[in-house]
C-alpha cells in the first residue's frame, strides 16, 4: 500500500472555499513560512479510498473476535458515542461560567454517585487520564493518610508476583520500597508469604481480584483483615471490572482505595493510546487527600491532571450504566464469566487452563507442555489466529504462567462466535501436531508478519521520509 505522500500529485486537492470577497491583507515577513508545508495534495476520493484501505489493515471490534486477556474489549453501544459527541459535551470551555457547565457537573456528579455504589466507595475523582495514573493518584492517597498520621516508618508496599507491572512500577514512583510475594499454587495470595511480609512499615498491599489469572482469591476478607491489623491500606486495582461490577463491591472486600479503567470496562474502547479514565475512589478516611478540580467542587486544590479529566470518557461511563440499569450490569458481569468459563471448557483437552478450576471473566491458557510436544510455542499460536480472521489473546502474560495465553471473551459475544474461537483453537492444536513448520512461519495471510516488536517500539518511525 503506497503512504499518503506517495499519491500526492502537485496540485491536487478539493476546493470548498469560496472566492476572497474581501481585501487581501498581507502578513508581516516574519510571520511568514520560508517554505510551504510538506501536505499530500490528494482528491477526496483518494482520501476516502486512502483511509478506507487503511481501515480495512486493521482488526478491530467491529471487525471480529477480539478476546484480549485483561483488556475487556467488548463490543460498546452505538449510543454511549452519540452521547459523548453531543455538542454541550464536546463544544464546552473548561473555564466557562458555572451557569454554563451546570450539565457538566450534573454528568460528573451522577457518575460519581454511580461508580461508587458499584464499587463500595465514599468518594471519587475523575481526574486521572488512565489505570496506571489512577495508581499513581491513588497510592499518593496512601502515602499521605500516613504522612498525615505522621507515620513515617512506613516504606514498604506489598505486591504479589501475579500483579499487572503497572503495579510495581507505581509503589515504586511514589517512593516506596515493593516487596514481592509469591503466588500460591492455586495463582491466589499465599497467606502465609503474606503474613511474613507484614510489619509495622508496610503502607499497603496493591492487589487485584479477581486476579490477573482470572480467578477470584476466596481469602479476600482475611487478606484485607491482615493488612489492616498491621496498620497498613489495601489498594484495589479495578482496571478490570467486568466480572464482578454489580455483583461484588471492593469496598466490601475490606479496600480503602480502588482505580476503574473507565475505558475497559465502561464503554470507552481501550487501546490505540486513546483518551481513557483511571477514575479513583476511596474511603471516607482518604476523601480529604483526594485532588478535587473547580468542575467538581467549586474550589482549587492538589490536582493531577489539569480541569476534570477526561471528561466525555465519563459521559460514556454514565451513558453505559443508566442504559444497562440496575438489573443489567450485573447481568453484564454474569454473562462475562458464563462466556469465559464456556470458552475455556470447550477449548479444554487440548490446550489446557493454567488452572483448572472455575474462572472469572478471563482465563489463562499453559502452553509450555504442548511447546516440548510440538515445538509449537505461544506466540506461534497467536501468530496462527491471525490467519483465522481473530484476533490473538495477550500473550506471555501472567509472568507467573510459562508461555500463556490469556483470554477475555467478554459478554457480548455470541454463542456462535464462540463456538466458533473454539474450534479454530482445537484445529490450530492438531494443525501444530501436523504441520508446526506452517505454523513457525504463520501468519501467511496478514500485512506485516513477524516484525522486530523491539526495534519497532524503541525506534518507532512515525513520519514519512522522503
Ligand atoms: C490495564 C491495566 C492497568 C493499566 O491501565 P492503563 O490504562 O493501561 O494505564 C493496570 N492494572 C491492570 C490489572 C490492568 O489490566
Amino acid at each position: 500500500m503506497k503512504l499518503i505522500f506517495e499519491k500526492s500529485v502537485k496540485g491536487r486537492g478539493m476546493q470548498y472555499l469560496p472566492d476572497c470577497d474581501v481585501e487581501e491583507i498581507s502578513l508581516p515577513d516574519c510571520l511568514k513560512r520560508e517554505e510551504a508545508p510538506k501536505l499530500p495534495e490528494i482528491s477526496e476520493t483518494d482520501l476516502s479510498r486512502h483511509y478506507t484501505e487503511l481501515i480495512k489493515r486493521v482488526h478491530g471490534v467491529n471487525c471480529g473476535f477480539y478476546p484480549l486477556g485483561s483488556c475487556t474489549m467488548k463490543y460498546n453501544p452505538r449510543i454511549d458515542e452519540e452521547m459523548a459527541a453531543l455538542p454541550g459535551f464536546t463544544g464546552v470551555h473548561p473555564l466557562a461560567p458555572d451557569y454554563a457547565t451546570e450539565g457538566c457537573k450534573e454528568v460528573l456528579d451522577t457518575a460519581k454517585t454511580l461508580l461508587t455504589e458499584i464499587t463500595g466507595m465514599d468518594d471519587m475523582t475523575f481526574q486521572p487520564a488512565a489505570g496506571a495514573h489512577g495508581e499513581f493518584t491513588g497510592v499518593l492517597l496512601i502515602k499521605q493518610y500516613h504522612d498525615a498520621r505522621n507515620d513515617k516508618k512506613r516504606t514498604k508496599i506489598i505486591v504479589p508476583d501475579s500483579a499487572h507491572g503497572t503495579n510495581p512500577a507505581t509503589a515504586a514512583m511514589c517512593g516506596y520500597t515493593v516487596v514481592n510475594i509469591p503466588s500460591a499454587p492455586n495463582g491466589c495470595v499465599d497467606l502465609d508469604a503474606l503474613k511474613s511480609a507484614l510489619g509495622d512499615d508496610t503502607a499497603g498491599l496493591m492487589l487485584t481480584n479477581p486476579n490477573t489469572v482470572g480467578i477470584f482469591d476466596e481469602n479476600i476478607l482475611e487478606i484485607t483483615r491482615l493488612v489492616h491489623e498491621a496498620g497498613g491500606l489495601c489498594y484495589y486495582d479495578g482496571a478490570n471490572l467486568n466480572a464482578v461490577m454489580g455483583v461484588v463491591r471492593p469496598g466490601d472486600m475490606g479496600f480503602d482505595c480502588i482505580h476503574l479503567n473507565l475505558h475497559k470496562t465502561f464503554a470507552t474502547p481501550h487501546g490505540g493510546g486513546g483518551p481513557g479514565s483511571g477514575a479513583v475512589g476511596c474511603k471516607a478516611h482518604l476523601a480529604p487527600y483526594l485532588p478535587k478540580s473547580k468542575l467538581m467542587t467549586g474550589k482549587d486544590a492538589f490536582q493531577v491532571r489539569s480541569f476534570a479529566g477526561n471528561f466525555l470518557v465519563v459521559v460514556k461511563a454514565l451513558t453505559y450504566i443508566l442504559t444497562l440499569g440496575k438489573e443489567g450490569i450485573p447481568e453484564a458481569a454474569k454473562n462475562a464469566v458464563l462466556n469465559a468459563n464456556y470458552l475455556m471448557r470447550k477449548i479444554q483437552g487440548t490446550f489446557e487452563p493454567a488452572f483448572d478450576r472455575i474462572c472469572m471473566h478471563e482465563f489463562v491458557l499453559d502452553l509450555s507442555a504442548f511447546k516440548k510436544e510440538t515445538g509449537v510455542s505461544a506466540l506461534d499460536v497467536a501468530k496462527s489466529l491471525i490467519d483465522n480472521g481473530m484476533h490473538p489473546p495477550t500473550m506471555y502474560f501472567p509472568l507467573i504462567v510459562h508461555e500463556a495465553l490469556m483470554l477475555e471473551p467478554t459478554e457480548t459475544e455470541s454463542r456462535e462466535t464462540l463456538d466458533w474461537a473454539a474450534e479454530v483453537y482445537r484445529n490450530l492444536y492438531k494443525l501444530a501436531h501436523e504441520d508446526p513448520d506452517y505454523m513457525h512461519a504463520s501468519p501467511h495471510k496478514a500485512q506485516i508478519a513477524r516484525p522486530d516488536e523491539v526495534k519497532a517500539a524503541r525506534n518507532p518511525i512515525l513520519k514519512y521520509q522522503a
